[in-house]
């Protein structure tokens, strides 16, 4: 899971920064709204935490900017105005969430995890593939309901496949999803082949009733046994 901050005080986008990758999210920083478009714009994210006023813009315009790109990540306001107009205006652009600051990083917490069940998941807090059953808030695989130990990157990469089922994905894609901005202008994906390779042997080994599959010169993608 990879999450945006878009935010230009300091110390806030410490705390948050910190306090997400503890919670093993993907973070990436923007400090302010010309690095906010600029991001928003090169990459997708399943979270975006969007502070309205930035020194040289205003986040409502960033997340203008995300929807007339026809882009669906989820979005949820942090601002430290308690202004109902920002939060009607931020709520009829089509953000998912709004918060005031000061706010608990507990609260925030539970917020991003609706607001990507929501999106992500259908409502549900896990994902369903064929035997394998995957909380995404426990980090937890089970196949058959029997646990499958994971390293947090082989987690991640099969989380990212249970959301994209039905779809081909590319190296770049799972490359910047599950490793972070930048990364996809990296021209040796070795580290991707070795994780999709040892997870491959743990589905086998767990007798997952589904496998990826190379696509050649595609990219990877779901395949029932
Ligand atoms: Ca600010």
């Amino acid at each position: 899971m990879k999450i945006l901050v878009v935010e230009d005080e300091p110390e806030m986008q410490k705390l948050l920064s910190q306090f997400l990758q503890e919670e093993n999210y993907v973070v990436e920083e923007a400090h302010d709204f010309l690095s906010g478009m600029d991001k928003i714009a090169a990459y997708d994210y399943d979270c975006i935490l969007l502070d309205i006023t930035l020194p040289d813009g205003s986040g409502l315009d960033v997340l203008r900017e995300l929807k007339r790109l026809g882009k669906a990540d989820s979005v949820i306001i942090i601002s430290a105005k308690n202004s109902i107009e920002d939060k009607v205006q931020g709520l009829d652009l089509g953000a998912d969430d709004y918060l005031t600051k000061p706010f608990h990083i507990t609260e925030l917490n539970a917020r991003i995890k609706s607001v990507i069940r929501r999106k992500k998941a259908d409502g549900k807090s896990y994902l369903i593939m064929e035997n394998v059953k995957i909380n995404i808030e426990e980090r937890l695989a089970l196949v058959d309901e029997i646990p499958m130990e994971l390293n947090r990157k082989e987690f991640d990469i099969l989380v990212f496949f249970g959301m994209n089922k039905s779809r081909i994905v590319s190296k770049s894609a799972i490359a910047e999803n599950i490793w972070g901005d930048y990364i996809d202008q990296s021209n040796d994906f070795d580290f991707i082949y070795s994780q999709i390779k040892n997870l491959r042997k743990k589905l086998r080994e767990h007798k997952a009733k589904f496998d990826i599959s190379a696509v050649y010169g595609m990219g990877y993608k779901l395949s029932l046994k």
